[in-house]
C-alpha cells in the first residue's frame, strides 16, 4: 500500500518511516510530487489542520495521504502557541526564536505553573472520500533555558512527566516511544494492522 506522507519536513518523515518499519506500507512525500501546491493551514485545531492537508495532497496525487499538525499547548498561557507553535515569533521565525518568545512570555510563571502538552493530530485521507484520524498527546512542563542539541522546535523547552531531561536531551528513539506524534503514529499503526490482515 503507498501512502503519501502530506509534509516535506524531513524530520518528520524519518520519524514516521522508523515507526512504521515492517509495515506493508511504501511511504511516498511530497517530495515525490513536486507539483503539489502549498496548502494554507487556517483550521481552529491541529485535527482540522491535518484533515485540510491530506484531502487537498489525496486530492493531488490520487493516493491515500496522511497529514499530521502538531504543536505546544501551554496551560498558563491558555493553550497558546497551540497552532501558531510553528510561526509564534512571526512567520519566518526558526525554532530558537519561537523557544525564545515563549520562555520570555512565561518568564513570570513560577515553577508549579509551567504544565504543557505536545498534541498531534493525525489524519489519512483517501481519494474516495473516506477518512481515519488518530491523536496522540504527551505532557510535560517548560524548563527556564534551552537545554540539548537533538530534536526540533520546542524541545530543547520541554520536559516531559517524570523526566528531568528535555525532549533535545533524548535520542530519537528514546522520545519517539512517548512523543505525541509517536502515540498517534502508534494508534494508526494498529489500524493499518488490522486493514492489511499484519
Ligand atoms: P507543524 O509542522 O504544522 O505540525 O508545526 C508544528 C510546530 O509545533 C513545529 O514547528 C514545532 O514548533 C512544534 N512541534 C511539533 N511537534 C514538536 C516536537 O516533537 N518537538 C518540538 N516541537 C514540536
Amino acid at each position: 500500500m503507498e501512502i503519501v506522507a502530506a509534509t516535506r519536513n524531513k524530520k518528520k518523515i524519518e520519524e514516521i518511516r522508523r515507526i512504521l518499519k515492517g509495515m506493508p506500507v511504501t511511504l511516498l512525500s511530497l517530495d515525490d510530487f513536486p507539483g503539489c501546491p502549498p496548502v494554507e493551514e487556517t483550521g481552529k485545531s491541529f485535527m482540522e489542520n491535518a484533515v485540510i492537508k491530506a484531502r487537498a495532497v489525496a486530492g493531488f496525487t490520487g493516493k491515500p495521504s496522511l497529514a499530521d499538525d502538531s504543536g505546544l499547548e501551554v496551560y498558563a498561557l491558555g493553550g497558546a502557541p497551540g497552532v501558531y507553535s510553528a510561526r509564534y515569533a512571526g512567520l519566518w521565525a526558526t525554532d530558537s526564536e519561537n523557544a525564545a518568545k515563549l520562555l520570555r512570555e512565561m518568564e513570570s510563571i513560577p515553577d508549579g505553573k509551567r504544565g504543557a502538552r505536545f498534541a498531534c493530530a493525525l489524519a489519512i485521507a483517501v481519494p474516495d472520500g473516506s477518512l481515519e484520524t488518530f491523536e496522540g498527546y504527551v505532557e510535560g512542563r517548560i524548563g527556564r533555558e534551552p537545554k540539548g542539541e537533538a530534536g526540533f522546535g520546542y524541545d530543547p523547552v520541554f520536559y516531559p512527566e517524570g523526566h528531568d531531561r528535555t525532549f533535545a536531551e533524548m535520542s530519537s528513539g528514546e522520545k519517539d516511544g512517548m512523543s505525541h506524534r509517536g502515540r498517534a503514529l502508534q494508534r494508526l499503526k494498529g489500524h493499518l494492522m488490522k486493514k492489511t490482515g499484519g
